[in-house]
């Protein structure tokens, strides 16, 4: 039996209980035992977080770059020590399969250590607009920045604030409250690590801890990771108080786009690997609609059926485990109507759909990777996001047919493009509607390139220097001389 984890927030440098002496309990999915808990934060924490946060901010912006630098690189090097213990509270809270769920916490890191070089990057410019003044442009930070982010890579999302602490803003995090565990080691070693104030860490649900931080009137850049809806909900409610800057990284319905040269054993094993099946499916940038030729389909549909039902599941902390348990009930629930809807709505289950069969599997949230075939537009499992372990593979008669497949969702986070035939790929690059697109490739991100989405996935982009400077403000100074 592992040691309960006993949640603290962290506010003006203090690891504190929530003022409303409330809990949320924390629940390990691929079993239902309860293993651990966080304060319930209400809006009177998230004032004293923010008001924290302001305090802290004349000092934290008025460092040089070299010591912001050094401090975030002290605090990136105490992450990556605490990466094993992070990492066992993770596999327990979130289910995602340990051999996986390792590159989070290095992920974080090398995302700190970046944005800690950029710094003096953050340049203006000079305009020559009159012959009698000097026009020049500063950039400055906001103040005080929420970051609200989603449940399924706690730890990354959390701890990668490099790109507005450089900027000069101290942060509020409202980490998600499906598995909020790690949050208490990050609340920690920011403590250790960084002056009290810059980093503050609220846990959480949406409604008490979420939204007033959003409506807050300090806060005026809010950074939110999660589903459209919420998205949605951020921004009526910050429009409903004031001007604020928000930017939203969303869900996706990704389409791999496979062309007829390609290789049916190399597209198999990339849409497995695409699905992101150790995560369950729960990974916005996953590969969920398949678009294949006639002349590919059933190839393509064997070998994915065949990989699929390969996928070892079990204990997400073993090294073996290809695929854990959903993140919660909630999830749970949710894949498994959208399999009675792939059903009901004609589409053909090929692979999984049911609880796997054992005694380890009686408790726990767990479905089989699952594979619908003959998937049409009009069905609720082509639209919609599942944010679960459910690939469709649909069919396309020509070239025009499969692009419009592609764009005909409100999504459009990433796409994938299967083919050798360099004209049919850079067409194929510039007509999908996505963010993120990979040519004969799929789920990698390259740090410095910009992820983020079109249509309703999103409005900016994160993970490259557009991120650092959508932490300021420009101001344009005009010197009569
Ligand atoms: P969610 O939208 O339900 O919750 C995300 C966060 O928002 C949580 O911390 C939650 O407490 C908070 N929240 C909920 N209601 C709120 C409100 N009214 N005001 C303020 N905050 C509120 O998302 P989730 O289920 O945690 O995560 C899954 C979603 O996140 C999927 O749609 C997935 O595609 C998306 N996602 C996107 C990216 C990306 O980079 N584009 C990355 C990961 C996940």
């Amino acid at each position: 039996m592992s040691e309960f984890i006993d949640g603290r927030m962290l506010i003006g440098g203090e690891l504190v209980e929530s003022r409303t002496s409330n809990w949320l309990e924390s629940v390990n999915p691929a079993n239902e035992e309860v293993i651990g808990r966080v304060p319930a934060a209400g809006p009177e924490d998230v004032n004293a977080a923010v008001e924290a946060a302001a305090g802290a901010f004349d000092a934290w912006a008025g460092l040089s770059m070299t010591e912001r630098a050094t401090a975030l690189r002290g605090y990136a090097q105490r992450l990556k020590e605490e990466g094993k213990r992070i990492l066992d509270i993770e596999v327990r809270d979130t289910g995602n399969t340990i051999a996986k769920l390792r590159h989070d916490v290095a992920s974080a890191v090398r995302g700190i250590e970046y944005f800690a070089g950029l710094g003096t990057e953050l340049k203006g410019e000079t305009i020559p607009a009159s012959a009698d003044a000097l026009h020049y442009s500063v950039r400055q930070p906001y103040g005080v920045v929420g970051r609200i982010v989603p449940f399924n890579h706690p730890i990354l999302f959390a701890a990668k604030f490099g790109a507005p602490l450089m900027a000069g803003n101290c942060v509020v995090i409202k980490p998600s409250e499906q598995s909020p565990l790690s949050a208490g080691v990050l609340a920690e070693i920011v403590r250790e690590t960084l002056p009290p104030g810059v980093v503050n860490i609220v846990t959480g649900d949406g409604a008490g801890a979420g939204d007033p931080l959003v409506r807050h009137p300090l806060v005026k850049r809010i950074s939110f990771i999660g589903s459209v809806p919420t998205g949605l909900a951020i921004q009526r409610a910050a429009a409903e108080v004031a001007v604020k800057h928000v930017s939203l990284e969303l869900g996706g319905k990704n389409p791999m786009i496979v062309f007829p040269d390609a290789d049916p054993d190399q597209v198999a094993a990339s849409a497995v690997a695409g699905m992101n099946f150790a995560w369950m499916g729960q990974s916005c940038g996953s590969m969920s609609r398949i678009l294949l030729p006639d002349s590919l389909y059933d190839a393509v549909l064997e070998r994915v059926v065949a990989k699929a039902e390969a996928i070892v599941q079990g204990d997400p902390a073993s090294e073996e485990s290809g695929a854990g348990p959903m993140n919660s009930r909630a999830q749970y629930e949710k894949a498994l109507g959208y399999i009675q809807a792939g059903i009901e709505d004609g589409a053909r289950l090929v692979a999984g759909g049911t609880r796997p069969e054992g005694p380890e599997f009686e408790r726990g949230y767990w479905i089989r990777p699952t594979v619908f075939a003959d998937v049409t537009r009009d069905m609720r499992i082509f639209r919609e996001e599942i944010f679960g372990p459910v690939m469709s593979l649909i069919r396309y008669r020509d070239v025009d047919e499969a692009m419009e497949l592609a764009n005909d969702v409100e999504y459009g986070l990433t796409a994938s493009i299967w083919t050798n035939d360099l004209k049919q790929a850079m067409r194929a690059a510039r007509d999908v509607r996505a963010g993120y697109v990979w040519v004969n490739g799929v789920s990698r991100h390259f740090l410095g390139t910009g992820f983020g989405g079109f249509k309703n996935s999103g409005t900016g982009r994160e993970e490259c220097f557009d991120e650092m400077l959508s932490y300021t403000e420009t101001k344009t100074v005009h010197v009569h001389v």
